[in-house]
């Protein structure tokens, strides 16, 4: 592309601001956005517009006609198509200066390490339990600094973790069971108001500039309250966890692999819906499937499945949480048990 204006013309308020030695911090920067929604659409078009030198998008979904509401970098003809796609093809045309770099893989126990390590700062812009504590252990253990956020219908949490010395408190110190995803209802199922995530991101956003320019920014053990009804916006302090599992004892559960997107070769696995048998039977997905076998396997049955041990099994559901407990109880048997991110559409 031929860019027709300079660097200088189009940084110029924040060279003001920040001198060319900040700028000059801003083009060296390398930030990681994991999540190309709500979140991840401001933030990206924030740090791309600053000319952050390399931005890498992690997303494996598609992007759907309920998303446009609030993830406002995709148009109603985008719909079906890969977020990091249309993300990135948007951003190159505005942020010239910019290296995007597209990761259109769901985040797993095997991927994570490699896709995090060559970044300096980890936005992690995702909407579920599994990925963001997945995403926070790696980040500690690879030193990372992480800015983390989360929304709840009219409110966010901001939190931002600096392991570059594997100090806490952590995530884990505030969480000592990982609750189960869903416990506290997706935006699917309580709804959310979008300016909340354009709030959020840019909060994300603004940390992550204040990092890379080494300026004070929220402190490890430091959550910033901020509810959108009654305009407020305060920080809470919480204490270390003695016996933290990740930053105290640096023992961090793992569960190898346990996640996947869709194979390749589906027909090598067995499908085990562990919806109810009404879900099951009405699915519209399953019935336009030919010749795969599939299992329907109520959740409340799985403690007494047997698995075959030469064969591989793709525990699906509607979303990916239900299947991700069956997949745990599964593993007591046998390995080659993986969950499907994202649900039974994904086999659509
Ligand atoms: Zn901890």
């Amino acid at each position: 592309m031929t860019i027709s204006i300079t660097s200088n013309q189009l940084f110029q308020r924040q060279i003001t601001l920040l001198g060319s030695e900040g700028q000059k911090l801003i083009t060296q920067a390398r930030v990681l956005i994991v999540g190309a929604g709500g979140l991840g659409c401001p933030a990206l078009q924030y740090l791309s517009s600053a000319g952050v030198g390399e931005i890498g998008i992690v997303d494996f979904d598609k992007i759907s006609a309920s998303n446009l509401q609030r993830q406002i970098l995709f148009r109603p003809e985008d719909v079906g198509q890969l977020k990091v796609k249309v993300a990135s093809e948007r951003i190159r045309k505005h942020a010239p200066y910019t290296k995007i770099v597209d990761i259109p893989i769901a985040l797993n126990e095997d991927s994570a390490a490699s896709v995090i390590s060559s970044y300096n700062v980890i936005l992690d812009c995702t909407d579920n339990f599994h990925t963001k504590f997945l995403l926070h252990d790696f980040c500690f253990q690879e030193r990372k600094i992480l800015v983390q956020a989360s929304v709840y219908q009219y409110e966010g949490q901001l939190q931002v973790f600096d392991f570059r010395n594997q100090q806490g408190p952590c995530w884990r110190c505030l969480w000592k069971i990982p609750p189960e995803d869903g416990c506290t209802g997706t935006c699917a199922e309580v709804g959310v108001i979008g300016p909340l995530l354009g709030v959020m991101g840019s909060l994300q956003a603004m940390e992550a500039l204040k990092i890379i320019l080494e300026k004070p920014f929220l402190k490890n053990g430091n959550t910033l309250f901020v509810d959108l009804l009654t305009l407020s916006m305060e920080s809470r302090v919480f204490k270390g966890r003695k016996d933290c599992s990740c930053c105290v004892k640096k023992d961090l559960p793992r569960t190898e692999g346990i996640q996947i997107a869709l194979p390749d070769r589906l027909n090598e696995f067995i499908i085990i819906d562990v919806r109810s048998r009404k879900e099951n039977q009405e699915c519209l997905v399953l019935k336009g499937l030919a010749g795969l076998e599939i299992i329907n396997l109520p959740l409340e049955e799985v403690s007494s499945f047997l698995p075959v041990a030469s064969k591989k099994y793709l525990v699906v559901c509607s979303k990916g949480i239900r299947s991700l407990k069956a997949c745990r109880e599964l593993r007591k048997n046998h390995s080659e048990v993986y969950s499907l991110l994202g649900g039974i559409e994904k086999l659509g």
